[in-house]
């Protein structure tokens, strides 16, 4: 990164690791491994764990599963090997006057060269037998007698990640040494008054590794941290103000010729949510810096309508529109409501999935004729040789919009639905089919503040937080399998008064198979078990007809029970379904369960969410009950984020998650907060702020 902060040939820290004494050409390739290539790798290497060696418990005082470390003599060891010779367990005898320990380790034959009767051992592992008593795979160091034990005992000692072949002592010396030569020569980036309570970072690097207390090592994690922190928001702050600086785009702003008739027929008022919203994207899309703005509204609180708003403020000022959804099924849905509502407008809306995708150039076929034949040659009115729509309309699509095969001209506005299933990569590619055209991304995933800042926190942020009027309540039950019976006869008295339901059958699709057998013995056994109702089946591996005509017909009421995997999570829009019966549920993401809820709920009439869960564990069912208690997707989400840490939570599709070494994003809030004010203070330019521009310059040039 070209942050013009001093090049980091000046950094001593900058310096191969190699240079150390005591790294030879094996040490060293050893040290690539862990990917420590200089001494400042080195030196931000973080202790997987610590170890209080102040004090060691005796053998005797050992407790059945509990962690703990101690000290004694190897008084015998052997290896056996059963099965023929395939398996075998070493085992290792210590003592140390109070009783004996067995330590075994299964299948790693090796280890019987590591130790020998008479060594003096550290063992730190859990009871996992009283009598004997029995670690296994305990993790190991040999106590040499040398010049160096003050450092490995005595103290509370640091315990590395390591690679085959590096002894934790050996590395345990090597960052001392590394510490102790290079200590004066870092440099502190920020003033006293920035770091306030915090270490400075020679103080936080030396407590990372030999912290006198564990608590001074939590203070320099967060020191680290908070340098993560700021490099993250400095970039950030620096791509916006890049942008308004420089980027010059679209004003299109519209003149309410269409947005005013489009209202008049809509059906229903907007909310006051939805209004502000809207009030919003017209004071930046009549902006000549392109807006970037992330619109947050919990699943049903009506995004799409707000976005078709803003689709049109566009089009009235000449410009054409790209709407991007994640899913085949959502994008046919979004095509189909913007057709219905453009349609009477005089606006053409095309479509651009990858099932008509051609590889020709064609882009997208126009409204009213997708059912073209093979050989038709001509791409649809209004699409040139070259693959360009004319403007101004609306092309609805997938991911099949970022192809290079898709180009449109006079790009005024970009719009990405569920923006959490895409990465930041997908988003700048769709952006650069035009010339900086104003973009708008919404997700219905409840972002909590700490990952917003640092996902989005170069978007300006506008939030729905009001649901639309006459809504039904929607209920959630938590349900034990041996329930399922009466959950059955509860959806088939639901079903008989003119509901319809969803029946969500957790299969994982990312593996880009469905485990077919599974979900087609579950349809036809559902369907039979639910006869006379008529029961489809969608998931993602259907061709995109066959998705097409099941939602078609459920939409229609022509079948009433929609058997699905997670396809249905995102967008769909049925509000005849008031039943969302999830199988499995303990398999989902609270987040996840949370989306999938949101399909209900829609219309006038109370909905029933029931969750279906092997409830094994009191945990399991707690868990569960945070959807039962609140409809606060906020609040989900955080539950969400705190169980499940941020990548799961996120999802592996998620690119856009920084790779973070000391940051936590489930508990850091404060910190980013506080280094979003240290970036923004450094980039505002001058000594204006708390910290110069220089000195954040400084932070960010150290890649740690
Ligand atoms: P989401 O925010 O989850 O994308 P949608 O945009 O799909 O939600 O909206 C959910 C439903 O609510 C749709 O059927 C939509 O037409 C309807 N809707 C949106 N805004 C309003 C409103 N102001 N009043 C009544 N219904 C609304
Ligand atoms: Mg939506």
């Amino acid at each position: 990164m070209d942050t013009g902060a001093p090049r980091t040939q000046d950094d001593p820290l900058a310096q191969p690791a190699a240079s150390l004494r005591g790294v030879g050409p094996e040490r060293s390739a050893q040290l690539a491994r862990l990917g420590i290539m200089t001494i400042g790798d080195l030196l931000v290497h973080r202790p997987r764990r610590y170890e209080d060696r102040r004090r060691f418990r005796t053998i005797a005082q050992l407790v059945l599963g509990e962690p703990a470390s101690i000290r004694g003599t190897v008084v015998a060891q052997g290896l056996k090997r059963f099965r023929h010779g395939r398996q075998s367990v070493f085992e290792c005898v210590l003592e140390d006057g109070t009783g004996r320990l067995h330590c075994r380790w299964w299948n790693l034959p090796f280890m019987q060269n590591c130790f020998q009767v008479g060594d003096d051992l550290l063992a730190f592992g859990k009871l996992v037998a009283a009598k004997p008593r029995t670690m296994d795979h305990p993790e190991t160091e040999v106590i040499e007698t040398g010049a160096e034990n003050w450092l490995h005992l005595g103290r509370i000692v640091p315990v590395y990640p390591l690679t085959e072949g590096l002894p934790q002592r050996w590395l345990r010396g090597l960052i001392w040494r590394a510490l102790e030569e290079f200590e004066g020569r870092i440099v502190e980036p920020w003033p006293r008054a920035v770091l306030s309570d915090l270490p400075t970072r020679a103080q936080a690097l030396q407590h990372l590794h030999f912290p006198a207390q564990i608590a001074d090592a939590e203070q320099a994690r967060r020191r680290l941290a908070l340098n993560e922190f700021v490099v993250l928001q400095a970039q950030m702050l620096r791509r916006r103000h890049n942008l308004a600086a420089h980027a010059l785009g679209h004003p299109c702003a519209g003149d309410n010729r269409l947005i005013r008739p489009f209202l008049a027929r809509l059906g229903f008022a907007l909310t006051q949510s939805q209004t502000n919203v809207l009030r919003e994207l017209r004071h930046d899309l009549g902006q000549s810096p392109p807006m970037r703005r992330l619109l947050q509204g919990d699943v049903g609180s009506g995004k799409t309508v707000v976005a078709a708003c803003g689709a049109l403020m566009a089009l009235e000022s000449g410009f054409t529109v790209v709407l991007m959804a994640p899913t085949e099924v959502l994008a046919e849905q979004h095509f189909r409501t913007f057709q219905q509502w453009f349609g009477p407008l005089g606006i053409r809306v095309d479509l651009q999935t990858g099932a008509y995708k051609t590889g020709t150039g064609r882009p997208a076929k126009a409204a009213g004729d997708r059912r073209l034949g093979e050989n038709e040659a001509q791409g649809p009115e209004g699409v040139d040789a070259r693959g360009r729509v004319q403007n101004p309309q609306l092309v609805v699509g997938t991911h099949a919009l970022i192809a290079d095969t898709f180009a449109v001209d006079n790009l005024g506005l970009v719009i990405i639905d569920e923006q959490h299933k895409f990465g930041v990569a997908q988003r700048e590619k769709l952006l650069r089919k035009g010339h900086y055209p104003h973009l708008l991304v919404m997700t219905a995933t409840p972002i909590p503040r700490t990952l917003g800042l640092t996902l989005y926190g170069d978007l300006d942020c506008s939030v729905i937080d009001q649901m639309p009027p006459g809504r039904g309540q929607v209920r959630t039950y938590v349900r034990g399998a041996d329930h399922l019976p009466r959950v059955w006869e509860f959806v088939r008295g639901k079903l008989a008064a003119g509901s319809q339901a969803y029946v969500v059958y957790p299969l994982i699709e990312e593996s880009g198979k469905v485990e077919r057998k599974a979900v087609m013995a579950e349809f036809n056994r559902l369907a039979a078990a639910l006869a006379p109702w008529k029961t489809g089946l969608l998931h993602g591996r259907l061709r995109p007809e066959e998705k097409e005509s099941v939602l078609e017909a459920f939409r229609a009421n022509a079948i009433q029970v929609l058997l699905a995997t997670t396809v249905v999570e995102v967008g769909l829009d049925v509000p005849n379904a008031t039943i969302m019966l999830i199988e499995n549920a303990e398999q989902f993401g609270l987040a996840q369960l949370h989306q999938l809820r949101g399909r209900i709920g829609r219309g006038a009439q109370d909905a029933y969410c029931i969750l279906v869960a092997d409830l094994k564990t009191e945990e399991a069912r707690q868990r569960l009950e945070v959807l039962a208690e609140t409809t606060d997707g906020f609040r989900i989400a955080e539950a969400d984020l705190r169980l499940r840490g941020p990548g799961d939570f996120l999802g592996r599709q998620q690119s856009g998650l920084p790779p973070l070494r000391f940051g936590d994003l489930t508990r850091d809030c404060s910190l980013i907060e506080r280094a979003r004010g240290i970036a923004a203070a450094g980039s505002a330019g001058g000594n204006c702020g708390i910290v110069g521009q220089a000195a954040v310059a400084r932070a960010c040039s150290a890649a740690w």
